[in-house]
């Protein structure tokens, strides 16, 4: 399609009051083709002029350097994501936009987990800009459904987004998660509650045959790690009779699922108190607990020390936050992926199986084995990687924005 120059008139089509176009922003020659390629962002470097008077959090449209139409987002020259498209189509923002769009992502999660209802109700059901909604996600939880609006504009339609997932999903309850830094980014402020219904006094999830109690208001991110849930299934076998730790367990995840398919002994270890807690309150909801312990220790110390008094496991598993959320850091996290899967591997004799991730974007898949290679040299374990995992087919990857592609998940064993 081609739509003359654009002049700096604003140009307003149907729709919401807030969606209407309030103008235009034009690139420079020859950065629109990567929004030809699928990405669905205009870095601030990027743009060439800006027409109108755009606020912050506004629509607007994208022209290339010739003025031809290139797509339509949100507009915030606060970020360095000048705009977050929306669509490549000369479609009206409004309700029934956010209503097409949030429905086409369940009808994919429906059929990317057909006939798992249980699976369906501990679900990622919007994954940003991987279902075409930038800085949008929605966890469900049972009964409730956890939101991030992660942008400015976005943040504008949370009320609409909010009534619309009530119809489509029914839950008793929608909170929001609002509280992640990258809000800041954004100008946005950082809250966190109940936007909708009453949260039920428990929120419980099934991930085939394991329970975990979710804390959805206070929880870390949304609550729980939906994106490594296949991952814990896919490893628990590998645990059974073992002696296994989980270094960075959270509220039981990986360790639990170890324990449930027959785990000897699964100590879970983290620095959070709270996540321990519940960690513990889940182990004896699985009737597991007799064979879990709990510690709470920073896993940098925890690992060198068990190293130290020859302690020996069967199966470690390294699930760590991201050790870096930028290029720019990436040779120190590269450093604390190092020392981690070396101090892992110093517990694990021939035999052992070692799970480690890595959620940092910016550490690729290749980097990241070539870090465990190391640490394994280093160690002086020669490894052998039998399984190589992503997240969940609840957080697809859009090929046009690599970072929605995040998530290592490699298990290893040691020969
Ligand atoms: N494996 C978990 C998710 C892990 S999230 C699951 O499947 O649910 C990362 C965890 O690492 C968080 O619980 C956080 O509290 C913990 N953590 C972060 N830094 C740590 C450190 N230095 N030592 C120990 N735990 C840490």
């Amino acid at each position: 399609m081609i739509l003359p120059r654009y002049r700096g008139a604003v140009r307003e089509t149907v729709g919401a009051m807030d969606g209407r176009v309030r103008g235009g922003v034009r690139l420079k020659r020859g950065e629109e083709a990567d929004l030809r390629l699928g990405r669905r962002w205009v870095y601030a470097n990027e743009v060439a002029a800006v027409g109108g008077d755009p606020r912050p959090g506004d629509v607007v449209d994208v022209v290339d350097a010739a003025g031809r139409f290139a797509g339509r987002g949100f507009y915030n020259p606060r970020s360095l994501l000048a705009v977050r498209l929306l669509t490549r189509e000369d479609e009206a923002i409004d309700a029934g936009f956010f209503r097409r769009r949030l429905e086409a992502a369940w009808a994919y999660r429906q059929r990317a987990f057909a006939g798992r209802e249980e699976r369906l109700r501990a679900c990622r059901a919007v994954f940003g800009e991987a279902d075409l909604l930038p800085a949008l996600i929605v966890d469900r939880f049972g009964d409730v459904l956890s939101l991030q609006t992660l942008a400015l504009g976005l943040e504008r339609w949370k009320e609409v987004l909010a009534d619309t997932l009530e119809e489509l999903l029914a839950p008793a309850a929608v909170v929001e998660r609002n509280d992640a830094p990258v809000r800041d980014l954004e100008g946005l402020p950082r809250r966190a509650g109940v936007l909708r219904g009453t949260l039920p006094p428990e929120v419980v999830i099934s991930e085939e045959g394991v329970t975990f109690r979710v804390d959805v208001l206070e929880g870390q991110k949304t609550g729980h790690f939906l994106d490594q849930l296949d991952n814990r299934v896919a490893a628990r076998d590998l645990c059974a009779g073992k002696r296994v730790l989980d270094a960075f367990a959270y509220t039981g995840g990986f360790g639990l699922h170890a324990a449930w398919a027959g785990a000897a002994e699964t100590v879970l270890l983290d620095d959070s108190e709270a996540a321990l807690a519940l960690a513990a309150e889940n182990a004896r909801r699985n009737g597991v607990d007799g064979r879990v312990v709990t510690r709470r220790a920073n896993a940098f110390d925890a690992l060198r020390r068990l190293a130290g008094a020859g302690e020996r496991f069967d199966a470690v598993i390294l699930d760590p936050p991201a050790f870096t959320k930028s290029r720019a850091s990436v040779e120190g996290a590269r450093r604390g992926y190092k020392e981690i899967n070396l101090r892992a591997l110093k517990l694990l004799p021939p035999g052992g199986i070692l799970v480690s991730a890595s959620c940092s974007y910016h550490m690729g898949e290749e980097e990241f084995l070539a870090t465990v290679h190391e640490a394994a040299a280093d160690a002086g374990r020669f490894l052998r990687l039998i399984e190589k995992r992503g997240a969940g087919r609840d957080h697809p990857a859009l090929l046009g924005v690599p970072e929605t592609r995040y998530l290592k998940c490699l298990i290893f064993e040691v020969l």
